[in-house]
């Protein structure tokens, strides 16, 4: 049945950024005829959900949920809140690899995608951690040099290269200082990403012969995943993509809930988190205060989460200890 567009925004709240969303939303769905919507039981997905099935989305699409083998007990006992409460199926789908498998297989993720990327580039070369000049190093590990560029932080190097720091290795201050003081004896890698998250989804779009593919991204968010994107539609040759709150802040986001009844999972109520991502990803450094929520409220999970990614949680401690103490030190120097 067509949307009433008056009535649906007369009854949303007053403000533009929902009402703008609400309108395009009712467009991109009522232009497509089968629609992949992938819910992953985070915030963010929670109001895409609740906005597609307002938009007319209900009968003609197929709402999906990726699990990575990590993933906590009050997501998944949110989805079933989900489909009780919007009478819908959530389609529960596993990665041909999971994260711990991935992991296993091909190494644990350590800060960043780049810095993953580069250093599981050198240890597939039995890179010495050497600290010599760019020159002698091509010339040592001739098909490493994208690697090689970043080590040496060549920034826009020889190789078809970016032009932001985030290509160099001193984007993480006295990181590539303490990889030569102490070189890596775990292997490397964010395949987990490509292998239980992106292939997984990819591969199900391919199966279903998709038109329109819905995401919860939002611009504000920031980060990889916001900044891949420019716009809240993006036409494809196969499928379309969607992302319905795009524009939302965090003040339209809590707005919409409000008016809507729009609940989280136990991960935000109870546990306090403010995202949800990946649990437990070693990126970054705020996985600590990550992981004393999970040891507090999922104990099994947490004991999960180090032996999936206990050498990278170790080896970022101790980068961040070293990388500290020489922050202390080039302070205390006599300028
Ligand atoms: S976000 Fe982190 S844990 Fe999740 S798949 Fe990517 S690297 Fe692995």
């Amino acid at each position: 049945m067509p949307i009433d567009i008056d009535a649906l925004l007369q009854d949303a709240p007053d403000n533009f950024v929902i009402q703008n969303a609400l309108e395009k939303c009712v467009d991109v769905v009522s232009h497509h005829q089968k629609i992949m919507c992938s819910v992953s039981g985070g915030a963010d997905s929670d109001v895409m959900l609740d906005m597609l099935l307002r938009c007319g989305a209900r009968g003609k699409t197929d709402f999906v949920f990726f699990n990575t083998g990590l993933e906590y007990h009050a997501t998944l006992e949110h989805l079933d809140d989900l489909e009780k409460k919007y009478n819908i199926k959530i389609l529960r789908e596993k990665p041909q690899k999971s994260i711990p498998q991935s992991v296993k297989e091909f190494g644990v993720p350590f800060w960043s995608k780049f810095v993953s990327e580069y250093i599981n580039r050198f240890q597939s070369h039995t890179f010495q951690w050497d600290d010599l000049p760019y020159k002698e190093l091509v010339e040592k590990y001739p098909k490493c040099k994208s690697a090689i560029n970043w080590w040496c932080n060549r920034m826009g190097g020889d190789q078809v290269f970016g032009k932001t720091t985030q290509y160099v290795i001193e984007r993480a201050p006295y990181l590539k200082e303490f990889m030569i003081a102490n070189h890596p004896t775990f292997k490397v890698s964010s395949k987990c990403c490509q292998y239980a998250k992106k292939e997984a989804s990819k591969q199900f779009e391919k199966a279903g012969g998709y038109d329109l593919k819905c995401m919860g991204v939002r611009k504000a968010e920031g980060g990889a995943r916001a900044t891949a994107f420019k716009n809240c539609f993006s036409e494809g040759h196969h499928i379309d993509n969607f992302r319905p709150i795009w524009w939302f802040r965090d003040s339209d986001r809590a707005e919409y809930c409000a008016h809507y009844g729009v609940v989280h999972s136990r991960c935000y109520t109870e546990y306090g988190l403010v995202r949800t991502g990946c649990v437990g990803c070693p990126f970054g450094k705020r996985f600590e205060d990550e992981l004393s929520v999970i040891k507090a409220h999922e104990p099994k999970l947490y004991a999960a989460a180090l032996a999936v990614f206990g050498p990278a949680y170790d080896y970022t401690r101790r980068y961040l200890e070293y990388r500290e103490k020489k922050k202390q030190e080039a302070k205390s120097k006599p300028a």
